[in-house]
């Protein structure tokens, strides 16, 4: 019982703190996106193929939470793009105060679209909003076809799922009708776009959905000016 007050507390402070990381990302026109997966479902190989596409377009930065290494912000930067790096430690999500001091010294003016990616887990990063406009789901082929109900918060929470790794499907023992239903059961809302950052197969749509989210906030930012 005492826990779940305290793990209230904590939760409601995080609310506080991302309404004022959303009221800066909104003040500097920047549509943010919180990039969540399990570990190895292929965020960073998607950022990657995401950033090759989109960069001579947007003006693009990245914050990448981990819990030890620079290894995914190495190859961000790498691209060229800005990329600052939250070293989580033992905290296996990033929260909205992580985020918040990371804005202190990566200012996100001057942005049109802001990538957070999340520490690779599937469990607490979906009850920390850090202020970001959409959540993007990795869900790759080979975690389980079971997962979306075993990890349902994760899942309602995104705005779309992006279903990578088809190129495997045929090693996943299921279908993608099985896969996209047990999205649906969880999320009917959700965009499902199936893709493979290795064959390249779906990632024109994606790019197209994600250009057309950064567009529509850029939109609704001046019709409220
Ligand atoms: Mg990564
Ligand atoms: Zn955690």
């Amino acid at each position: 019982m005492h826990r779940v007050v305290s793990e209230t507390r904590v939760l409601e402070a995080n609310e506080r703190l991302a309404a004022r990381n959303r009221q800066l990302f909104g003040d500097s026109g920047v549509f943010v996106v919180n990039l969540m997966s399990a570990p190895g479902a292929g965020k960073t190989t998607l950022l990657e193929r995401t950033i090759e596409r989109l960069r001579d377009e947007l003006r693009i930065g990245v914050i990448e939470g981990d819990l030890m290494t620079t290894i995914d912000a190495d190859r961000i930067g790498a691209l060229g793009v800005p990329v600052f790096q939250i070293t989580t430690g033992s905290v296996c999500h990033l929260d909205a105060q992580m985020v918040g001091r990371a804005l202190e010294q990566f200012h996100p003016g001057g942005l049109d679209l802001l990538v957070i990616e999340n520490v690779g887990n599937l469990v607490c990063p979906a009850e920390f909003d850090l202020g970001e406009d959409v959540r993007v789901m990795v869900w790759s082929t080979l975690e389980g076809a079971d997962k979306p109900r075993k990890y349902p918060v994760m899942f309602h929470e995104a705005a779309v799922v992006l279903l990578n790794k088809i190129d495997l499907l045929p090693y996943a023992g299921v279908s993608l009708d099985e896969l996209r239903a047990n999205v649906r059961a969880v999320n009917p809302a959700a965009e499902l776009l199936p893709l493979s950052c290795r064959t390249g197969e779906g990632l024109e749509e994606w790019v197209a959905w994600l250009k057309a989210q950064v567009i529509r906030g850029r939109g609704d930012g001046l019709e409220a000016a």
